[in-house]
């Protein structure tokens, strides 16, 4: 088969993520956006990452911060290489 673009889909899937500013977990759901962090390419073919990124309400109500975005996230898939990993947990 030969293939010239390459789409990988990605999500975490942890159930959430702690706040950066005061690290406590957080139990709802703000909403979600897609990131494209890069193209990358493999061999000949072109890698597109498509990151789907939640972002959380910090329930502590003495913290500045009222939402966030859970950070990186680690890939492993057979289809993808280990440079479309990196792409996404440096981005
Ligand atoms: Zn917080």
């Amino acid at each position: 088969m030969n293939i010239a673009l390459l789409r990988v889909d990605a999500q975490c899937t942890a159930s959430g993520a702690p706040c950066p500013e005061c690290g406590t977990w957080p139990s709802r759901v703000h909403g979600s956006y897609l990131r494209y962090p890069a193209d990358v390419p493999s061999a000949a073919r072109s890698v597109v990452l498509r990151l789907l990124v939640r972002r959380f309400i910090c329930q502590n109500v003495s913290c500045g911060r009222q939402t966030f975005a859970e950070q990186g996230a680690v890939v492993t898939c057979s289809c993808t290489s280990s440079n479309a990993a990196a792409a996404i947990s440096s981005s």
